[in-house]
């Protein structure tokens, strides 16, 4: 019988660690709080399509995904547009959240695993400093290793012993408090942008968030407010009546509304115990600026499976080797992205205003941030150089901000990067708070 592994929550890190191990002989059990069918969101969210693979995994059913929808990003007065080039057909996809936890569910069930539905875990059993297993509303169960993918809010970080150093909540502002919501399109009207179907809205009405409006369905528009730190029902109330002014498909019957958080930082600094270990939003691996994270805890979920195999126990000594890979492929990375997004969420809305319309980026050099490889990079003319450079000249202080800024987020990469190579907790601990403290360099201090 090979070793017992259990995991909190379809989060799709876990998922995608579950099915691997299953693969290979362990004896996987996930709970999973909602039921059979009710799992995740009920609706669309994108990804790039060959994270699939990456994980040794095949494309979900045809009906779960299509193309993603093409973008427009809007200042924050609303005057200035730009459109996000598109990239190859098929690239990056809008997959149904609910559709992909039910393909990971038959993938882990077909690979010997076994998924509990309605089976919400109350705590994690702890003995002699080390996680031993888990209860729920039926009793107990032992395990050798417990994987954590229960989401951002995972109540059992803080169950940990302490001197395993695992952060238990993440700062105020690394979440994104969200407001999604579903509205009738308005009768005979299009989007701002007649062939783009999304529209985002950055640093809407100058607050520190971004709302968007995007028509999903020939009938269906898709709204998201969110605002880091807070967000109130008026403020709720106020981005819609902006929205609607300057979207006219926004019609105003609401179909269905769910208020959301949203995690939107860099991975915490330490997510191992002994027994234990957290992947996906329950160690904050998100794309810090978009609070993207499916395929970040996916790639952690096949790291882990990986190191998983490697090893015969399961101490956070031995899982370190997992966190590491982590932070040096992916965590420091977001690192630097995390320092960028808390200085431009304090950014004056004006800056960004300009930024759009001043002319410093054009339609032409979006194109340079297309990931399409089949032809040649474009290059940006001397001439057009020159032009962004002057234009920079005559804004010191917004130049100098952002140069200041890409230093404090260079130094929060380089020390991600240099996590400590063995599992010493007096080192971790010291590298730890520095890595805390170097995200936090740029921005308003809050903490949860
Ligand atoms: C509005 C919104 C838009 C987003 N858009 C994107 C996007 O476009 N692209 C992208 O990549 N990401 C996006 N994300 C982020 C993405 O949802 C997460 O980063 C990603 O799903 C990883 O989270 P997770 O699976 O680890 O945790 P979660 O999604 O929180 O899943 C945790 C799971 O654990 C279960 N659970 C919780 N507690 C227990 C318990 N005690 N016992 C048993 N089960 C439990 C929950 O029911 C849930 O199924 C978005 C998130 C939101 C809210």
């Amino acid at each position: 019988m090979g070793k017992k592994i259990a995991v909190i929550g379809m989060g799709q890190g876990g998922m995608c660690a579950a099915i691997s191990l299953a693969k290979a002989g362990y004896d996987v059990k996930v709970f999973e709080k909602a039921e059979r069918g009710q799992v995740s969101y009920d609706w669309e969210d994108d990804i790039r399509a060959d994270i699939f693979g990456l994980c040794d995994l095949d494309m979900p059913p045809e009906d779960v995904y299509r193309q993603k929808r093409k973008w427009l990003f809007v200042s924050p007065d609303g005057k200035y547009s730009l459109p996000v080039p598109p990239l190859p057909p098929m690239e990056e996809i809008s997959v149904y959240r609910r559709g992909l936890s039910e393909y990971f569910a038959s993938e882990l069930e077909k690979a010997g695993g076994e998924a509990l539905f309605q089976t919400p875990v109350t705590s994690l059993i702890v003995e002699d400093d080390a996680v031993k297993g888990i209860r729920t509303f039926e009793g107990e169960e032992r395990f050798d290793l417990v994987i954590d993918a229960s989401g951002m809010n995972s109540p059992f970080r803080a169950q940990l012993p302490s001197k395993f150093l695992v952060q238990k909540a993440p700062d105020g502002n690394g979440v994104l408090f969200g407001y999604r919501a579903f509205f009738d399109r308005a009768a005979g009207e299009n989007t701002r942008e007649e062939d783009i179907e999304c529209t985002m809205h950055v640093k809407h009405l100058g607050e520190a968030g971004i709302s968007w409006c995007n028509l999903v369905e020939e009938n269906l528009v898709d709204v998201l407010i969110g605002r880091v730190g807070s967000l109130s029902d008026e403020q709720i109330a106020d981005a819609i009546s902006d929205l609607r002014a300057q979207n006219p498909v926004l019609g105003e019957r609401l179909i269905r509304a769910h208020k959301v958080q949203i995690c939107l930082r860099a991975a915490a600094g330490v997510f191992v115990a002994d027994g234990y270990v957290a992947v996906g939003d329950s160690a904050f691996m998100t794309m810090p600026l978009m609070g993207s994270g499916i395929e970040s805890s996916m790639k952690a979920g096949k790291l882990l499976a990986d190191r998983i195999k490697e090893i015969d126990d399961f101490s956070a000594a031995s899982l370190w080797e997992f966190e590491k890979r982590y932070m040096k492929e992916i965590g420091a990375g977001f690192a630097f992205i995390d320092v960028l997004k808390r200085w431009a969420l304090d950014l004056d809305p004006k800056k960004i205003d300009w930024v759009f319309g001043g002319g410093l980026i054009e339609k032409s050099d979006l194109a340079l941030v297309s990931t399409d490889t089949s032809g040649e990079k474009p290059k940006i003319p001397a001439k057009s150089i020159l032009k962004k450079i002057c234009l920079l000249l005559g804004k010191p202080s917004l130049t100098c901000g952002a140069l200041g800024c890409l230093i404090k987020a260079a130094k929060a990469k380089k020390i991600a990067a240099k996590i400590p190579g063995k599992y010493d907790l007096k080192k971790i601990a010291k590298w730890a708070k520095r890595y805390e403290k170097a995200l936090l360099a740029t921005g308003k201090k809050q903490t949860k």
